[in-house]
Parts: C-alpha cells; structure tokens; sequence
C-alpha cells in the first residue's frame, strides 16, 4: 500500500509518497482504508525534528483520519468489518491508504459526517474540549474569548462553548474567516491583526474581560490577553510559537488564572471520557467540523505549507 514515509526531519519536501507492507492487525486493533487524513500543524513541528516529541525515523506522519474499518484482530468488540469510522491517533500512521489503530483508536462515524469532515476532529476537537471544559472549567453563562477560532481548533471551540451555553467572541484575520466564525456561533467576531481586540472585548462584556479565554498564539497575544481577562477569569495556552514578556501584575490584580495544555498528556482515562463526549457532540449535530482544502495524499508537501500561512477557514485534509 500507499503512504507517506519521512526518512530525514525537515521541511515539507521530506513528505515521500512509498510503497510500504500490507498491515495486519493484532489483538483488540483494526486495519482503516483511509478516505480522508487531517493536517495538524503539530504534524510539521513533528516533521522539523525540533519538537519534543520525535519519532524514530523513518515514520508515517498523522494523527487524524477517518475512513472503513476493513479487518480487526481478536478481541474487537466495538467495531466490525464495513463501519464507518474516524481515528484520533493509529498506530502506524495516518497518511497512507490504510492505518493499523487499537480498538480503543477507533470512533463510530456518524452518517451525516463526510469522511473529511471525521478527518477533522481527533486533534482539534478533543484539544477544544480539553481546554474549555478540563482547563478552564467552563460555565453556562461565561464568555469566552477564542482568540483565533478561523483554524480547525478554534472553530471547534466556537461550536462547543456556544452548545454549552456561552457567550462566544471569536477572531480571524481575515473578512471570509470573520464570516465563517460568526457562521459557525461566535456571538461577536473581531480581528486578530488589530489593535484593538482588547478595547473591543472590554466593550462586549460591559468592562468586565472575557471569563475564559483560549489563545492559539501566545507568543503574540498572552500580555494582552491579560489586559482583557476578568476578575478570576482562565486563560488557557493551546497555541504557542515563541516567547514573550508579560506583566504578571496584570494577572495578580485580576486573581487571573493561566493554564496551558498539549494533548498528547492526556490519560487513558481521560481521553476515554473526552473523545465519548466528542462522540456525542457529532451525533446531536453540535460538532460541525468545516473543510478548508482537500489535497491528494501524494501533495502532502503542499498541504503542510498551507497549513502553516495565515488565512484560515477551517481545516486542511489529504484524500488518499
Ligand atoms: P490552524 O487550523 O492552522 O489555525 C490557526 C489559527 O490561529 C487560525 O484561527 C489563525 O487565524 C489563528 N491566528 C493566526 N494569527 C493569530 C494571531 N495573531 N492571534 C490569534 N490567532 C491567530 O491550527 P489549529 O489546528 O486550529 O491549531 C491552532 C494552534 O494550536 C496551533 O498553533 C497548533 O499548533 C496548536 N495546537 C495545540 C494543541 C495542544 O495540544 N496544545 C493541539 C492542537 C493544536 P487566521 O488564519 O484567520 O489569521
């Protein structure tokens, strides 16, 4: 079979399209015919060789498909021959034409979820899910600032919060992102690349700041998130590529909260729960993923520089 194989860490041109040995599956694990893979920007970090997490070489990348389960090994329960899945992590690797998953890998995908769009919640919905409702303990009635809800992370947060009860106020930095957040809930939607989100969130919440708020680039925005957070309000850290310098003041003087978080820490436990709340946000119809760009597997190259430029409007799959 068909998949992308990384030999050297690098830039996208380590992305290879190879013939690789047919998969079998051993006890309590399924073989997947993947029918859409999801691009996470961990995946380039990952692929650079300068994150912490480095796999032994060489390697499939991916986390996130979704696909039909072809063959499972002993011991599988949940799952038979012909279902229709999605996968959040496998354990051979999701760009490629088939991924080897454990049974406990493995979700039931919906009808009215395109296979792209199941390609499009393993990461992103699950690290939605942790930092609002794990992290900062969302509740009924709050705001939450989703400060860059346009990507595959922030959109799910838009949806989930607004679900749960929330008053949401979202940023993109572009017009169609802007319209695309407001479409998928945001009450309120701002730009990113202006100065004046802060004045802005101050004006939406009668002066009080954003109860919680999720920052997909800290590097940036974490001083000013702190500006516009309200008393005892939670910022959680999801997204982060460089450093900055804050002034803890303005968290002490708000009795502000900053959390942070990475996936891949979560328990066994605690992705059991997360991802049987995710199973439920699809099938009521509150997890809505949206597809930016589809790309064949054999452009993987491409898809990790789409993923990484500005512009977002939902999420970036390979079809294999
Ligand atoms: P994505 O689909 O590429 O989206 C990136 C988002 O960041 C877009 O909404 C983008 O908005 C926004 N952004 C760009 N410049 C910004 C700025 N100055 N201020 C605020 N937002 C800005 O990526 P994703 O999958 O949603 O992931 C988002 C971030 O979280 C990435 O850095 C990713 O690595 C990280 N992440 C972390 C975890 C974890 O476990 N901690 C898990 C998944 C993802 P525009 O394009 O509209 O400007």
């Amino acid at each position: 079979m068909k998949a992308i194989r990384i030999h050297q860490f690098g830039g996208p041109e380590v992305l290879k399209l190879e013939e690789v040995p047919d998969l079998y599956p051993g006890e309590r694990q399924a073989v997947v015919k993947i029918h859409a893979v999801g691009v996470n920007p961990f995946d380039t970090y990952i692929r650079t060789g300068t994150y912490a997490l480095k796999p032994q070489l060489p390697y499939t990348p991916g986390a996130d498909a979704a696909g039909v389960v072809t063959e499972t090994g002993p011991g599988v329960k949940q799952f038979k021959v012909g279902d229709r899945v999605y996968v959040a992590g496998t354990i051979s690797g999701a760009y490629a034409k088939f991924a080897l998953c454990q049974e406990s890998q493995v979700h039931p995908l919906p009808k009215n979820t395109s296979f792209p769009q199941g390609a499009a919640i393993g990461v992103p919905y699950a690290t939605a899910y942790r930092a609002l409702f794990d992290k900062a303990q969302s509740l009924p009635g709050e705001t939450v600032l989703v400060h860059g809800a346009s990507g595959g992370v922030g959109l799910a947060a838009v949806q989930l919060a607004r679900a749960h009860g929330m008053t949401v106020i979202g940023t993109a930095g572009t017009e169609r992102g802007k319209t695309l957040v407001s479409e998928q809930g945001a009450h309120h939607v701002l730009d990113h690349t202006q100065g004046d989100v802060p004045e802005q969130v101050k004006k939406f919440t009668a002066d009080r700041g954003a109860d919680v708020i999720l920052e997909m680039l800290a590097n940036k925005n974490l001083g000013k998130d702190l500006s516009m957070v309200a008393l005892r309000g939670r910022i959680v850290v999801v997204g982060n590529r460089g450093t900055i310098e804050i002034n803890p003041r303005d968290a002490m003087s708000r009795d502000a909260t900053i959390l942070a978080m990475t996936l891949f820490n979560l328990s066994d436990a605690d992705r059991a729960r997360v991802y049987a709340a995710l199973d439920a946000a699809l099938e009521s119809g509150v997890a809505r993923p949206v597809i930016a760009k589809e790309f064949p597997l054999a452009e993987a190259a491409k898809a990790h520089e789409e993923v990484m430029k500005p512009g977002s409007y939902g999420k970036i799959v390979l079809i294999p």
